[in-house]
């Protein structure tokens, strides 16, 4: 894994700031469990910035209809540029956010982005709305599009948070004991092994004996051949990323 600069000269802690048009969705789930304590900690820190207030006019509009016709509505260039100039100028801290925006089109968000976001001081995140944005306005301030998977949301916000859960979980001190990383999916570019707990037998299923068996070689052995077996039937593109290579 690589070295997390949390783990000792991190000066402050791993920053989440979200333009939306829904800041009321946040925290929501990101409020509890592991990654909400880790939020009351002050182990990360999450900020909203209400688009709205960026808005033109006396109704504060932030879209406007599509260029060339078409359905829908799209957010402005002027009003999103506003919004993460104005919030960059706040600190130099949020100044230094690689900023994104969650979007269909994006680049595949996978553990290993995950490690390079969580390593960092944070994101600058903007969460789409309506049919999206302005185009000029992601080249003009160098945003980065992440997906969160072949699929359209209604909006950027949930696509916001599991980024945001999932970076959270990697920074030191979030996840008590570092072990229950290592062996992850994803981690090693296999698929998780299956996991097991009491009863030791339940409904006719017991444990595979070798798990009961306290030999860790043999344990350690399984468990690899379990994960390739997974990989190679659920995702065999894990096993070879690039086919034509
Ligand atoms: N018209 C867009 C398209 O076809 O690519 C879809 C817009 S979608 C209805 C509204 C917003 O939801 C997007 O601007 C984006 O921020 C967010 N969104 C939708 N699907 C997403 C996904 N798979 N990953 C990340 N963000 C997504």
């Amino acid at each position: 894994m690589p070295h997390h600069p949390a783990s000792d000269q991190r000066t402050a802690p791993w920053q989440a700031s979200v333009i939306t048009l829904f800041p009321e969705m946040f925290p929501g789930p990101l409020a509890v469990s592991l990654v909400g304590q880790a939020l009351q900690a002050g182990l990360w820190s999450l900020a909203t910035i209400p688009l709205r207030d960026f808005g033109e006019g006396r109704h504060r509009q932030v879209d406007d209809t599509p260029a060339g016709g078409g359905a829908g509505m799209v957010l402005r260039a002027d009003v999103v540029a506003t919004a993460v100039d104005r919030t960059r100028a706040a600190s130099p801290k949020a100044a230094a956010l690689p900023a994104i925006y969650l979007s269909p089109r994006g680049e595949p968000l996978t553990q290993e982005l995950v490690k390079e976001l969580s390593l960092g001081p944070g994101v600058l995140l903007l969460a789409g709305r309506f049919e999206g944005v302005d185009e000029r306005v992601l080249e003009a301030r160098s945003f980065r599009e992440v997906s969160i998977g072949d699929y359209v949301l209604s909006g950027g916000e949930l696509a916001a948070m599991v980024l945001i859960d999932a970076c959270v979980r990697l920074i030191p001190g979030v996840i008590g004991a570092s072990e229950s990383l290592a062996h992850e999916s994803f981690e090693n570019g296999l698929l998780e092994y299956p996991q097991y707990t009491r009863p030791r037998d339940w409904e006719g299923r017991p444990i595979p004996e070798v798990l009961l068996s306290g030999d860790h070689g043999r344990i350690e052995k399984w468990r690899r051949a379990e994960s390739e077996r997974l990989t190679r039937s659920r995702r065999p593109d894990l096993l070879n990323p690039n086919p034509k290579d």
